[in-house]
């Protein structure tokens, strides 16, 4: 209890504060500006030189060739799965670890999610993992690959970057390409986070962002869908734009499709938060660092960049001795002012993904009990 209390002290010491969020947005810079400029062009919704401004904004942050903005990472996961040749029955590899949008835009898909184990240093899909379920739970049928227990097909496998954690992202992509599986990046937490100097969410075939109000940098609701391939990315255009066929005034639609698309309103905020982007990183680092030192002062475990990578330090995080230790410095920090949470309820435990095909996933079940995460905005 002591040691909560030193950090509870330290906490609202470093953010200058008796009441400590957990993460809230900034708005530094043009934000006003940019939205009274975008109501006075008249283009409020997905039409409008602020969407294409934020897009090239992205694509030279994050290096991507392509970068799609879109209404939230959700609507985006859903729309990456589908052009990825997800259909309804398959199944999609991911991680029981995650916020559970990653889980509903599979079944958004109507696809079915299978769990697989993290890693305990990256907190993401871990490879060793997604090897063992491919080797004894697949098979070849009629030339798919398919879930020997279940029959059905695998169609996609969704990797998560936790915290804005790089997952071993490499390795999980070699095994797919052994397998044919296409990987869909979940970097929605991964704004300003790079493994091996390339941007987290550019190394699958498709990969998106979030732009949520608690995310590194927020539209208000928003997404980016990224991908470096030409023909997906016009794929991913169209379906996301109601599939209109481009025409000057005629309306025409070749398939059945989304409303998607970020609108102008968003994006104008959206590059107003860009221009700030490597200020907020600095801010987020510095705490993060200042995290660090402390918790090995006090012996407390702080989850830190793992190997190969830079993180942007989303969400902080801590992990205590047990589950009765947690629940007691969750109690105790919430109680004093300092917003913290524990990491999210495995997705197998919810009521409607308790179904779902799993193997086991020790990791995930001793992380859950134990990850906390403590204030990490910008201070
Ligand atoms: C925030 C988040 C999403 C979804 O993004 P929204 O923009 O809120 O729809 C998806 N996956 C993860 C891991 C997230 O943290």
């Amino acid at each position: 209890m002591e040691t909560y209390e030193k950090i509870t002290n330290f906490i609202k010491k470093i953010c200058n504060r008796d009441d400590v969020p957990l993460h809230e947005p900034v708005f530094w810079g043009n934000e006003k500006k940019y939205l009274l400029e975008c109501i006075d062009t008249g283009y409020v919704s997905y039409l409008g030189e602020f969407v294409k401004r934020f897009e090239k904004m992205i694509v030279e942050f994050t290096g991507s060739s392509h970068a799609i903005a879109v209404v939230n990472g959700t609507a985006g996961l859903q729309v990456s799965l589908r052009v990825a040749g997800v259909n309804p029955g398959d199944e999609v590899i991911t991680q029981p670890l995650t916020f559970v949008a990653t889980a509903n835009a599979i079944c958004h898909c109507g696809a079915n999610p299978v769990f697989i184990d993290v890693d305990m240093d990256t907190l993401g899909m871990s490879p060793e993992s997604l090897r063992r379920f491919l080797n004894e739970c697949t098979e070849v049928r009629n030339g798919k690959l398919c879930n020997k227990y279940t029959g059905k097909k695998i169609s996609a496998v969704v990797p998560v970057h936790v915290f804005g954690h790089p997952c071993r992202i490499e390795e999980i992509i070699d095994v797919c390409s052994e397998y044919g599986l296409p990987v869909i990046e979940d970097a929605a937490e991964a704004l300003g986070s790079w493994y091996k100097n390339r941007h987290c969410g550019t190394f699958g075939e498709i990969g998106i962002l979030s732009f949520n109000g608690n995310k590194t940098v927020t539209t208000g609701g928003g997404g980016m869908i990224l991908t470096n391939d030409s023909e997906l990315a016009h794929k991913i255009y169209h379906l996301t734009t109601t599939a209109k066929v481009p025409h000057p005034y005629a309306y025409i639609h070749d398939e059945i499709a989304y409303n998607y698309r970020l609108p102008n309103v968003n994006a104008a905020i959206g590059v107003a938060q860009m221009e700030k982007i490597n200020e907020i990183l600095k801010n987020k680092r510095q705490t993060a660092m200042l995290y660090k030192q402390f918790c090995e002062e006090e012996k407390v475990k702080f989850i830190t960049e793992p190997n190969h990578s830079k993180s942007n330090y989303w969400l902080n995080g801590i992990i205590l001795e047990n589950r009765e230790e947690r629940d007691k410095f969750l109690e105790y920090t919430n109680s004093n002012g300092v917003h913290t949470r524990p990491i999210w309820r495995l997705m197998h435990k919810l009521e409607m993904y308790k179904n779902c095909f799993k193997i086991d996933t020790p990791n995930s079940e001793w992380l859950e009990d134990r990850v906390v995460n403590i204030p990490s905005g910008v201070r």
